[in-house]
Parts: C-alpha cells; structure tokens; sequence
C-alpha cells in the first residue's frame, strides 16, 4: 500500500461550544468523508483532529491503521530527515491541524513560551501537563470572529471614561493613572512603550483580581448599559458582543478583560491571524482552519468554568497593545508551485508549521507543487477536485483529508470553480 499519499480518516471532538448538528462544518466534513457516520441534530461538532495526537490520533483510510505507525515505519523518508532532527521525532508530526466549528465563545487564554512551560509544569504539573509552547494560528473558512490582543492604550482610556463599570472595577485611582500617564505613540522598545505595559497591567491585573461580587453587580450594569444606552460605547459591535457573551457566560469577568479590554477581530474566508506566545485571545464563532504545535499548554482568565490562574495570566503577558489590523497575518504568494490555482502561504514566525491556502475561483484547471522539506496534512473545504501523486489519483471533495509525505511532489486538479484547499506542513522551507 502507498505510504506516502493517502486519504486519512479524522476523529472529532463534540466540544459543548460546537456548532450544533449539520450547522457545523467539522460535522459535514466528517459525515461527507465517512458516510456511515450519522449526524445528531441536537449534538455538537467542535473540531476536526488532523495528525498523530494520542487524544484523536488520524488513520489511514484504506485499512485504518494509524498514522503515527505508518510514519514509524519509516520516518526519515516520510516525516522528513531535518523535521526528524529539529523535532526529535520518529512517529509524531510536530503540529496539529484542526477544522474548528465555534458556535459558542472558547475561554479567554494566553499560552507560555518555552521557557515560561518548563516553570509552569514544574511548579505545577497538574494543570500544566506538558513543558512545550503553543503557538496558533487561525485562517477563517467561514466568517470570523474573536478577541485577540489588547486594544490600543488610547481605545482602553476611551472606554475607562465612558463606562463607569470598567472604572469602577478598576477603581479610580488606577483609571485616572492610566488615563494621564499613558504615551501616544510610543515606540514598540522605548521607555515610554515599558511604562505603557506597566499601566496595562495594572488595569487588567485590577479586572482579574476584583471579587466575584463586584464583577457580577457591574456587569449586569454594563449588560442594562449595553441594552439602553448603546451610543456610550466608542465601538458600535461591543453592546451587541456584550449582550450575547453574557446570555453564553452570564455575569463574567470575560466581558471586562474580553470584550472591553481586547481587540474584536474579524476575519473572512481566507484571512488568518496567528496568536503569539502570551498574547491573550478568544475565539467567538465561525468556521477556521487551526494550526497550533502539539501541545495543551493553556492559561485561562475568562468565559470558563475551568481552573484561572489570575497571578500566572497577568505576570505572563507581554502586554502587547496592537490596532486590530496589526493581528492579521500577511500571507505572501506560495512561489514553488505552478498552474491554474491561486496558493497562498501562511507562514508564522515559529518552525513547527505553516498553512497553504489553494483556490481555483473562476477556473478551472491543474496546479502542480514541488516536494516539501516535511510532511504535510492537506484537506478540502469546498468543490471537488482531485489530487495525484506520481500517477495515483484519489478524489477530493470536502472534508476529505490526506497525508503527503515529505519531497513528494502532488497535483492538485479542480473539477469545479470553488476548489479550495488547506494544506499545514512542517515550516522547515
Ligand atoms: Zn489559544
């Protein structure tokens, strides 16, 4: 049997913030690429699970044997010789690929680096269970949206002055510092960018660490303000966010340090953003591809039942402070490949992973991709189309999904106009 091209079978998790039944994009996928598979209408379908993670691990299709095993048959030939070095691997990729169908808003978190993982695992192994960073990066399928990044310094004092609940939370002496002390413009480094982190934190640690009691009274003063005085809000989408995460996470901290604390960010089909180390993020609804490194390396300060860990969070962050077009990714054009489809390649600033992004609108026709230093996983979202790799050809049609080992050349041929594809690769390139 083929070892180096073949469709891989997906397990799905049934997360309680999924897309309910045939809604959600993780249920079609899976259902349309395993017909024995019956949708629950009244069950959730959260994500789709590409790759080798012990949780969900991918089989092959044909003889559902596990792909981990397939690639520890021979991993320098399938996973790549220098993903096997750099990765000290033998059977595992190095990151997991997921489709998410969100329905409900997902904790507020941030994720450590490398060096922050190793304390919080020692310190705490329980709820930190592995020492590794986890970066992520997210490419809208459908429409978007969710919180990432701090809001610019000048929105947050905007906001400190029109909404006495934030004030109140944070107490006036801190809003008053904040508000007078901040530096407009301050270069990303300076001295004056240092001291700009420094009020943010003392904002964000005041919203994390106010009491349970004065988190819900105001908050449900900030609801009633949401409902009758809309125009008090500098951003015309926050009462509206702030009413429906409070019917999803009634009286929470998450729409203090969530929605008037982070930047609202939505995207479209094909638009991604990538969540740097420490950086605080939620994501709110929509369809997305999800790259992140094999890892569950979580901090959570928001719209979660589960454990926070409020000094962690506000010691940890960099306090980064972006307008939200800053959090978009930049994709460039994919050069090595040639022919009728448009490929563009998301490629954030770590090693474990990058995404390509393939459509045919408006045509129809074969576009053919040179070997990757590293092995890939490649699913379809939309139309059918086909793929061959060194004269055997498999159809592609949505949710189908496929591993690619490493230097194998592959065509990709569209048989209808809405082709598109994602294919997540070691980023060793
Ligand atoms: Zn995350």
């Amino acid at each position: 049997m083929n070892d180096s091209f073949f469709r891989l079978d997906a397990g799905y998790q049934q997360y309680d913030w999924g897309k309910i039944g045939s809604s959600s994009a993780v249920a079609q996928f899976a259902s349309h690429s395993d017909p024995s598979l019956k949708i629950q209408e009244d069950k959730p379908y959260a994500e789709l699970w590409m790759g080798t993670h012990p949780k969900v691990p991918s089989v092959r299709h044909d003889d559902k044997k596990s792909l981990q095993d397939i690639i520890a048959s021979d991993p320098e030939r399938l996973l790549g010789r220098a993903v096997c070095q750099k990765f000290q691997t033998t059977s595992s990729l190095p990151f997991l690929f997921k489709i998410l169908s969100i329905n409900k808003v997902l904790s507020i978190q941030a994720h450590p680096d490398k060096s922050l993982g190793k304390v919080l695992r020692s310190q705490d192994p329980k709820n930190y269970p592995d020492d590794n960073h986890k970066p992520e990066m997210a490419i809208a399928v459908t429409d978007f949206e969710g919180l990432c990044g701090f809001k610019p310094l000048e929105e947050i004092a905007d906001e400190l002055n029109r909404i006495s609940e934030l004030r109140n939370i944070v107490g006036e002496d801190v809003a008053n510092e904040f508000t007078c002390k901040i530096h407009s413009n301050a270069t990303r480094g300076s001295s004056e960018d240092e001291e700009n982190r420094k009020l943010l934190q003392t904002v964000f640690g005041k919203v994390m660490n106010a009491s349970d009691e004065v988190v819900s009274q105001s908050a449900r003063k900030l609801v009633k303000r949401a409902h009758e005085r809309p125009n008090d809000f500098n951003n015309s989408a926050l009462p509206e966010l702030i009413i429906r995460l409070n019917e999803q996470f009634p009286d929470d901290v998450g729409l203090f340090c969530g929605c008037l604390l982070l930047n609202h960010c939505k995207l479209q089909a094909g638009e991604g953003m990538f969540l740097r180390a420490k950086d605080p993020h939620a994501y709110i609804s929509g369809d997305i591809v999800e790259c992140m490194a094999a890892s569950d390396n979580v901090v959570r300060a928001g719209f979660t039942p589960k454990f926070k860990d409020v000094n962690n969070l506000v010691s940890m962050l960099t306090y980064s402070y972006d307008p939200v077009e800053e959090q978009k990714m930049k994709p460039k054009v994919w050069e090595k490949c040639s022919g009728a489809g448009v490929t563009i390649n998301f490629n954030p600033p770590i090693e474990e992973f990058a995404v390509m992004y393939t459509t045919f609108k408006d045509t129809v026709g074969t576009s053919h991709f040179e070997g990757l230093d590293g092995a890939s996983i490649l699913i379809t979202t939309k139309g059918n189309g086909e793929i061959t790799v060194g004269g055997t050809a498999l159809k592609a049609e949505p949710g189908y999904v496929f591993f690619i080992a490493a230097n194998t050349p592959v065509d990709l041929k569209a048989l209808d106009t809405d082709f598109t594809t994602f294919r997540a690769f070691v980023g060793c390139n």
